[in-house]
């Protein structure tokens, strides 16, 4: 833990100096998916972003706690605590169990984080596993006196809060102008104040997700879980928690307040938010036709791709710009990607094969591995770290065309740069490596089984089932059919 990190703070608005709470151990949450659909790319940024993040810390020697939760209850069409749960009405859609659309989707978002090379949590808690630690939050904030109870409901009291507290701190919002931006009630509300927000709803006689409550038999707000989450597993104060800056105003904001409402302090040290994702220049909507899923990218079915993209293009991509700015999808720019990440997994192929000469120098690659980590550690600062990785790109092509020198020490870092930081702390990988695994697995097989066939027409049953048996220990499957054999992984 030599290096200080420097991380852009939004509660602060600075850029300061990261040091943990407890020496040597951080404590990550990040909000994660509600699931209710298809993982898109308005998660992949979050996943990247969070991954390298963790990565990096434990790179540099702490040990990383990282919780990311899966929000399966409370989560309603609008902010304005109406509509309907999210997952509720897939699950009425589509006549499943609400926990089945929850499994099924909990799954696919997480096949398509571990494709695109993000590591799972430490841990991955539910809102609906969490129902009594959310109940006794509310107790809390009740018996503190920033909440109250309407028909069964519990709403958070803004206007108490913002006069011994301030609401509005992460985004900068001032509650008056919050109140003359906001629609009056319709006196159908069981809400004192627009701005007020559900901690606990009473459910609706159609409502199909509910518990018992000391209130009600309803579901918790959304904004709740995290509190509760984050606490459960971090504790009441632990040092980062991020997110899509979506999630900012209101989900963050009220996240904030209920913690100190229930704790008398936020908790959280350093607040990060990931920009968002356009396509085209526009923002991504269902309602904009450019909404575009993961596994549409991967594999090219979509009216507005030109062709299909890899998970690694894709997380390439994402990284080439800092997570505080925008970042705009387009063919052309996915094409450069494409063509970026394949000019660096060439030069880190040919690294291993590089002479050396030890009356020439480190060709400045030393130099190069401090300037990387610099800048990782400088808020995380990916883009620029990525153009140092090609300089050492652009080292290796000059050592192949005899144009350059290099030592064993330069070389050796050449390889701890592509090792360590590309693979390592920015998590890509050599697509064509493990393609040509893929290859190299098939053509063994054929070899193999060209081998059996020669055995079963020589009627040597035993050798047969042993090369079956042994197979089968290493997860493939042996069908034998009148044509022959096929194999398959299991
Ligand atoms: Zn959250």
């Amino acid at each position: 833990m030599s290096r200080a990190i420097y991380l852009y703070n939004t509660a602060s608005r600075l850029k300061e100096l990261f040091k943990p709470i407890h020496e040597g151990h951080v404590g990550i949450y990040v909000c994660g998916p509600t699931v209710y659909g298809d993982a898109h790319l308005g998660h992949a940024r979050p996943g990247i972003t969070y991954d390298v993040l963790v990565r990096l810390l434990r790179n540099l020697g702490y040990k990383v706690r990282y919780v990311r939760n899966i929000t399966d209850v409370g989560h309603l069409e609008n902010d304005a605590d109406e509509g309907e749960d999210k997952i509720a009405k897939k699950a009425r859609l589509e006549q499943l169990e609400p926990m089945e659309v929850v499994q099924y989707y909990t799954i696919r978002y997480e096949e398509a984080m571990k494709a695109l090379g993000v590591n799972p949590p430490s841990i991955e808690p539910r809102a609906s596993g969490h129902i009594i630690e959310q109940i006794a939050l509310i107790e809390k904030i009740l018996e503190h006196g920033y909440a109250y109870i309407s028909n069964g409901s519990v709403y958070f009291d803004v206007e108490k809060y913002n006069k011994d507290f301030k609401y509005g701190v992460l985004s900068g919002r001032e509650l008056g102008e919050m109140i003359s931006n906001t629609r009056e009630l319709d006196g159908q509300s069981d809400k004192h104040s627009p701005y007020d927000f559900a901690l606990w709803k009473k459910a609706a006689p159609e409502h199909i997700m509910h518990w018992p409550s000391p209130w009600s038999e309803g579901f918790p707000g959304w904004h709740l879980e995290c509190s509760a989450m984050s606490a459960k597993y971090l504790g009441e104060e632990f040092d980062i928690h991020g997110g899509g800056m979506d999630l900012m105003f209101p989900h963050h904001e009220c996240e904030l307040a209920q913690n100190t409402a229930a704790r008398g302090r936020g908790g959280v040290h350093y607040w990060i938010h990931n920009n968002m994702i356009t396509i085209n220049g526009k923002k991504m909507g269902k309602s904009y036709g450019n909404f575009i899923t993961l596994e549409e990218l991967f594999t090219g079915k979509h009216p507005l791709l030109q062709k299909a993209y890899s998970p690694m293009t894709i997380r390439f991509f994402i990284l080439q710009a800092h997570y505080r700015s925008t970042l705009d999808f387009s063919n052309e720019a996915l094409q450069a990607a494409e063509k970026g990440l394949k000019k660096l997994f060439q030069a880190v192929r040919d690294t291993d094969g590089i002479a050396t000469d030890e009356k020439a120098s480190d060709a400045g690659v030393a130099k190069l591995y401090e300037d990387i980590y610099d800048s990782l550690c400088d808020d995380l600062n990916t883009p620029v770290a990525l153009s140092y990785v090609f300089e050492a790109v652009n080292v290796v092509n000059k050592i192949k065309d005899k144009s350059l020198q290099i030592n064993m020490a330069g070389k050796v870092l050449l390889q701890k740069i592509f090792k360590d930081v590309l693979t390592g702390i920015l998590g890509l990988q050599d697509e064509q490596a493990s393609g040509a695994d893929a290859a190299t697995i098939g053509g063994l097989m054929d070899i193999i089984l060209k081998e059996r066939q020669q055995a079963r027409s020589q009627k040597d049953w035993a050798k047969c089932d042993a090369l079956r048996d042994d197979l089968a220990k290493l997860g493939i499957r042996v069908k034998d059919t009148k044509e022959g054999s096929e194999w398959s992984l299991e």
